[in-house]
């Protein structure tokens, strides 16, 4: 524990489970003194999202927020407004693309609908949510995404969700600039493959998660602890200076460019 967050107020949306990043992220915040207020999907969720967010001290702040509906959107920042006045972060854990999407042949896969889907759920969200906190942050603050390599690199089965990430890492930048004039910061973190809900939904993810551990400079998974400090770094007062960056923290995986190979000699 520590006090890094002190003072700060701040959203995370994403949280599903116990396994989600945005449940990593929360924690460390927490722990270092940060009130947070949570956004979920829907009711559905609310069950398994609640218990989490009840083990944290300060008797955290819970709204509902589907981030592809505009009145939900409103509901979700009207409440901040009203429970806070104002924020200093933001956390933005969100993705979705259809299951039939993140399998094969990329070109041959990908709908106009689901296309628009996993623009829309993925990268639009983060648009539209930094527009609403900015508008509670007046005397600045710091925002950050959940992005991943596939919007740099063809990983296969990614493909749709890959398109998607580039467009958030391209957002995160023309965000970073609008707002940086009112002290605004605005990151995006590349996280390497981590066992949630969402990366269940990819074909193949095991060897996903296997080839980023066996190919990475560490010769480990991403952690957990890793992901969430760099958001803890980003979103606290040591991330000064720092904006419109994607930070990798992935093992190293995302600069090799050819993994080990047998000595010949
Ligand atoms: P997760 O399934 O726990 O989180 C995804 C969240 O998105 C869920 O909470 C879900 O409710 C939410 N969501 C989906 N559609 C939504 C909608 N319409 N409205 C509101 N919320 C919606 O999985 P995660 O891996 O923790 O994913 C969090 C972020 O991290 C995502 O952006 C993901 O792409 C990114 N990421 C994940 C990995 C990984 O390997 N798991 C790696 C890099 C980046």
């Amino acid at each position: 524990a520590g006090n890094l967050m002190k003072g700060k107020r701040g959203l995370v949306m994403g949280v599903a489970n116990k396994n989600s990043i945005a449940w990593g992220i929360a924690q460390q915040l927490a722990a270092q003194g940060a009130e947070l207020a949570f956004s979920y999907q829907g009711e559905e969720l609310e069950k398994r999202v609640r218990p989490l967010v009840e083990s944290l001290p300060g008797n955290p702040f819970m709204v509902t927020a589907d981030v592809t509906d505009d009145a939900s959107m409103d509901a979700c920042f009207d409440a901040l407004e009203k429970k806070w006045g104002k924020m200093d972060f933001l956390v933005h854990a969100i993705a979705f693309a259809g299951k039939d999407e993140l399998q094969g042949s990329f070109t041959h896969n990908t709908t106009r609908e689901g296309f628009k889907r996993a623009m829309d759920v993925s990268a639009f969200s983060f648009v539209d949510a930094a527009k609403r906190a900015s508008a509670l942050m007046p005397d600045g603050g710091a925002m950050v995404c959940l992005t991943y390599l596939g919007s740099e690199r063809v990983v296969p089965n990614y493909n749709v969700m890959g398109v998607a990430k580039a467009a958030l890492e391209a957002s995160t930048r023309y965000i970073a600039r609008d707002l940086g004039p009112h002290g605004i910061r605005v990151n995006a973190i590349s996280a390497g493959p981590m066992r949630t809900l969402a990366m269940a939904g990819i074909s193949g993810g095991r060897t996903l998660m296997k080839t980023g551990k066996d190919w990475s400079m560490l010769k480990e998974d991403t952690r957990m602890e890793g992901v969430a400090g760099s958001a803890l770094y980003l979103l606290s007062d040591l991330g000064h200076s720092c904006t419109g960056e994607v930070l990798h923290v992935d093992a190293g995986f995302h600069a090799v460019g050819v993994p080990d190979i047998a000595d010949e000699g």
